[in-house]
């Protein structure tokens, strides 16, 4: 399979020629059609399997530009270094659309993110203890949100992060797609997926030569 057998549009398509990619990884390519469906979606795919793009291909696909300032799609990540990455992703493949995209993380003064939020975003990505406070703070307003990710939910879970997902979730829409990536299917993470997720589609990777 080609990017060319993806329905991806072409701001979307430019952007991963300039990129140099010729072919979607199994995760991308399976994940592109479920997570556009709108269900409820886990991904279990090694790192270094491209599952960012995995979730921001169909997402970048079908978010139309708005001027509302509170956020549609939230992204959370474990690590400050995971929000960088990920934005930065979001930049190469956004490149050829108009979109306002935020990251916010621990070590910087609160203030500046209170203010970065107030100034509108589309699409958050946050780690959890940073979107905790600003969502306390009502600073931050999630009502907004359709998508919510969760990358690296394995790793969130075992940095002690439980209490601030499951506060967060309090403050979404219950009318939302949630998608979910992980490299491990840990028991922690079952039994999130079992607490919240509406019948979801499950795509594994395996890993090769195992
Ligand atoms: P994971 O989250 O599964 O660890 P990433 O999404 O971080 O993987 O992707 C790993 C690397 O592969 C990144 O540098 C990314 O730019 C690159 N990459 C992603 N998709 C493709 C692709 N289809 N073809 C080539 N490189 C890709
Ligand atoms: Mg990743």
């Amino acid at each position: 399979m080609t990017f060319q057998d993806i329905d991806l549009s072409n701001p979307l398509r430019n952007a991963i020629d300039d990129l140099g990619f010729e072919n979607p990884t199994p995760i991308q390519e399976q994940a592109f059609p479920i997570v556009r469906s709108g269900k409820d979606v886990v991904g279990i795919a090694q790192t270094g399997t491209g599952k960012t793009f995995a979730y921001m291909l169909p997402i970048l696909r079908d978010l139309k530009f708005s001027k509302q300032l509170t956020p549609r799609v939230l992204i959370l990540v474990p690590t400050r270094e995971l929000v960088v990455q990920v934005v930065e992703e979001i930049e190469k493949l956004a490149k050829y659309i108009t979109l306002r995209v935020l990251g916010v993380y621990g070590g910087v003064n609160l203030n500046r993110h209170k203010q970065a939020v107030a100034e509108g975003c589309d699409i958050l990505v946050a780690t959890p203890g940073r979107l905790y406070d600003l969502g306390v703070s009502r600073v931050l307003k999630l009502k907004s949100i359709q998508k919510l990710v969760i990358d690296e939910v394995d790793v969130m879970l075992d940095l002690g992060f439980r209490f601030q997902i499951l506060n967060i979730f309090d403050l979404l829409p219950e009318r939302r797609q949630n998608v979910m990536f992980s490299a491990t299917m840990t028991e922690d993470v079952a039994a999130l997926i079992d607490d919240f997720f509406v019948a979801p589609k499950k795509i594994a990777i395996a890993v090769s030569g195992t």
